[in-house]
């Protein structure tokens, strides 16, 4: 068996460990004589998996009592327009812009024809940077932030102050312990540390749940998820089992804390090596915005025939997912929870020797 250093944005690497009990148990799942894609989600085989997740998602990520834990389908992009739709109240909400996830944030709540407005951004350089000054006002019905910018490999060090914060975790979720003081809702599509594509996870504060108008679509109301314990209609049961074995791999590494941990050694790495390259390696993201999960690059003032031959040579490597987003081009190395300090490591190893040989 062949497995090769998956540096891919998202979906991304899952932990082998996960993917062999996923097939370990995809033909017969815990003696049933089925699979869990093959049975009823109203059945116990289903719904104990279900429940289990929800508690170990409370558990994992300390999430106060007084929030429900959601599974939604549409991807985290459903919740662009889902957010505005539920809890614009006073059809009055307010943006951080640091990057192309929040400009789609932003967008859907213009299509809306709410008040919107944009209280910071970091777009005239390129969404290089996390605005240091950020104040949302006391009467908006919630301030938005992307806690991590996929692209541009930026991350908020620490929340705004909000009285409903709303956060869009997708490319960060289950890395970090959050202060869910100022939080209203936190929400992931799963495909880059939570697992697979087709779950989005909505972790929301009751009072928010009550807000939306009669009017909203029945599907698009999280009232309607939290009443009926996510199962309004079939859930993901796959990717909602898959979510289910990462939240265990995650308990077993030691919890979040061990996670963010063994996450800011291995960015430490490699944020080293662009720094001690002496301007080979260019980080697109200032110091101080630095994500410690996806590491985007350029090489030589963006040579670009240099930034492909990197990408081809590292598969040679078994190294893949290397190239950076089409919108910010050059190169970027995502790595979530699953990567190990290992991988980081030979990747260093593979940059110090490209620079070696280019510079
Ligand atoms: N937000 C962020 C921060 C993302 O990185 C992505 C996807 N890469 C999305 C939203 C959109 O996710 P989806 O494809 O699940 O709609």
């Amino acid at each position: 068996m062949k497995r090769v250093l998956n540096f891919s944005a998202g979906p991304s690497k899952l932990p082998l460990e996960v993917l062999k009990i996923a097939q370990e148990q995809l033909l017969d799942f815990n003696g049933n004589g089925l699979s869990i894609m093959e049975g009823s989600h109203r059945v116990s085989m289903f719904e104990d998996v279900h429940n289990e997740t929800i508690e170990l998602i409370k558990k994992i990520y300390k999430v106060p009592d007084n929030f429900k834990i959601l599974f939604v389908q549409g991807g985290a992009s459903m919740q662009f327009a889902m957010i505005p739709l539920n809890l614009a109240k006073n059809k009055k909400v307010e943006f951080v812009d640091t990057g192309i996830w929040s400009s789609k944030a932003i967008k859907e709540a213009n299509i809306q024809g709410l008040d919107v407005k944009i209280v910071a951004s970091s777009k005239q350089s390129n969404y290089d940077h996390i605005p240091n000054e950020i104040h949302f006002s006391d009467d908006c019905d919630y301030g938005y932030i992307t806690s991590n910018n996929t692209i541009y490999g930026t991350q908020y060090k620490s929340f705004p102050k909000c009285k409903n914060l709303v956060i869009d975790a997708s490319s960060d979720v289950l890395s970090y312990e959050i202060d869910w003081k100022n939080v209203g809702l936190l929400y992931a599509g799963a495909q880059k540390n939570a697992g697979l594509a087709g779950v989005t996870l909505v972790i929301i504060r009751e009072d928010l749940l009550s807000i939306a108008d009669e009017k909203v679509p029945s599907m698009l109301k999280y009232i309607n998820y939290a009443n009926s314990n996510s199962m309004f209609n079939t859930p993901p049961v796959f990717s909602i089992y898959m979510l289910n074995l990462v939240l265990k791999w995650i308990e077993k590494q030691g919890g979040i804390l061990q996670i963010q941990k063994i996450n800011e050694q291995k960015a430490k790495l490699l944020y080293n090596i662009i720094d001690e390259s002496d301007g080979f390696f260019v980080g697109h993201s200032k110091k101080d915005s630095r994500s410690l999960m996806n590491v985007s690059f350029t090489i030589k003032g963006g040579d670009e025939i240099l930034e492909k031959k990197f990408v081809s040579e590292a598969i040679k490597h078994d190294m893949i997912g290397l190239k950076g987003h089409r919108l910010l081009g050059g190169i970027r190395a995502s790595i979530y929870n699953a990567i190990s300090l290992n991988e980081v490591q030979s990747l260093c190893e593979f940059m110090q020797k490209f620079n070696k040989e280019h510079s």
